[in-house]
């Protein structure tokens, strides 16, 4: 078998250079350890960007995983399968009382792959519905993204980030997508005045995280979400809430929007949805919002969206992330991972420690100097974390995660941090 050092070589010679990971390999994983192929493990505190809320291989998604590959896996759409009803079933059971529905028209999804499709299918459904039922005169839907977003990188999605780093200024993806405002995330007067500007006939939807995740884990300002629903509402514009990464129990709530007991019209869902181990991803809103008269055959798909395996993971990690209590377990042991957090930073350790925040088990630290050194010091001492941008950094381990295993990722913490 290759050693860890020749399969990073491998990666880099054949590979294109789209990602700076972390240099380990990581060969076998279970719950929330992983394993390199030299056979030395790792506490997984990153969880593939809140992807295995449900832990690393549970148990029953990989059998329903195995037991659907004996059957059948792709039918397309061109066919109907026996998983995706009972799927968007259950999406549908579990997502639609945090929707609004003022109308009480019902619930629907659209279920596709990766995050991304997600959104690009959401804005679809947001203009169409714009030009459907808002009646905003032909090609002129305005839709209002936050500053420092991170929605994916198709060229639409790329083209209304405000981060150099996905490369809005700096990569040569342009020209972009028109049709997009950005406004100051946390900041409802300026959501208004926006739509003032733009003109509230013209403007489809506001996309937005309810905590946003790679600009830093930015927990938004209390009160926002419930302003900007209320600003949604007066101007009949959609609320898009991408809880792709926020949502399924990583913030200690089945959602983030929860937090405020906010209902936006339209869910993003992905990363964990797929429970770990197969990409699947969704739209869920109302009748009124993406029902037959906006969404009719041809309009949109994808070949593998719906399909039978990715079908029955998703019921399956649904099941367990309200069967295991992850939302309750999510908010207890990040509150005691963040306390845990806080006495380091407290320690006036070498490298500063200046904040501590998140919600749930979706966490990050700022600290004064380079996260890089640390990250890697961490993952020689077996511990898995990531930097996202220059100083912050992000934790955010399986909800299944013990106690004693967040002791064991703070000793080394604070060993890093110390000496
Ligand atoms: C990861 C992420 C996406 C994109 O998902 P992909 O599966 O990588 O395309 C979109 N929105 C948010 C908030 C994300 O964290």
């Amino acid at each position: 078998m290759p050693s860890s050092k020749e399969l990073i070589e491998m990666d880099n010679l054949y590979g294109a250079h789209n990602y700076h990971p972390i240099p380990v390999v990581i060969s076998k994983a279970e719950g929330v350890w992983v394993y390199d192929p030299e056979g030395k493990k790792y506490l997984d505190c990153l969880s593939a960007y809140s992807s295995h809320n449900t832990g690393h291989r549970h148990p029953e998604i990989i059998k329903a995983l195995k037991e659907q590959a004996d059957l059948v896996t792709l039918t397309s759409r061109a066919f109907h399968n026996d998983k995706m009803g009972p799927f968007l079933k259950k999406l549908c059971e579990v997502v639609g009382p945090h929707v609004s529905d003022p109308k009480k028209s019902g619930i629907m999804a659209l279920p596709m792959n990766t995050g991304a499709e997600a959104v690009e299918t959401g804005l679809k459904v947001a203009r169409a519905w714009g030009y459907i039922k808002k009646k905003i005169p032909k090609d002129k839907a305005q839709i209002i993204v936050c500053r420092d977003n991170f929605h994916g990188r198709t060229i639409t999605i790329v083209g209304f980030s405000t981060d150099i780093s996905h490369g809005r200024y700096f990569g040569n993806f342009g020209p972009f997508t028109p049709g997009f405002t950005t406004v100051s995330y946390g900041n409802a007067e300026e959501l208004e005045n926006t739509i003032l500007e733009l003109g509230p006939e013209n403007v489809a939807g506001f996309l937005f995280e309810p905590l946003q995740g790679e600009a830093g884990v930015i927990v938004p300002v209390e009160g926002f979400m419930t302003k900007a629903r209320e600003i949604c509402t007066k101007y009949n514009v959609l609320m898009i809430a991408d809880e792709i990464q926020s949502g399924l129990c990583r913030t200690g709530k089945l959602f983030a929007v929860d937090h405020e007991d906010v209902k936006p019209d339209m869910f993003l869902l992905g990363k964990a949805l797929g429970g770990g181990v197969y990409p699947v991803s969704a739209v869920v809103a109302t009748t009124d919002v993406m029902g037959p008269e906006i969404i009719s055959p041809g309009v949109h798909g994808s070949t593998f969206g719906g399909n039978p395996l990715g079908s029955v993971v998703g019921i399956k990690s649904l099941e367990i992330l309200i069967e295991e209590k992850l939302a309750e377990k999510s908010e207890e042991m990040g509150k005691y991972f963040r306390k845990g957090l806080r006495k380091i930073a407290a320690m006036k350790t070498k490298v500063p420690i200046i904040d501590v925040r998140g919600k749930g088990l979706l966490i990050a630290i700022e600290i004064i100097g380079k996260a890089r050194p640390i990250t890697e010091g961490m993952m020689k001492k077996g511990l898995l974390a990531k930097e996202t941008h220059d100083t912050i950094i992000r934790f955010a381990p399986p909800l299944v995660i013990t106690k004693e295993e967040i002791d064991w990722a703070l000793k080394i913490i604070e060993e890093v941090f110390t000496k």
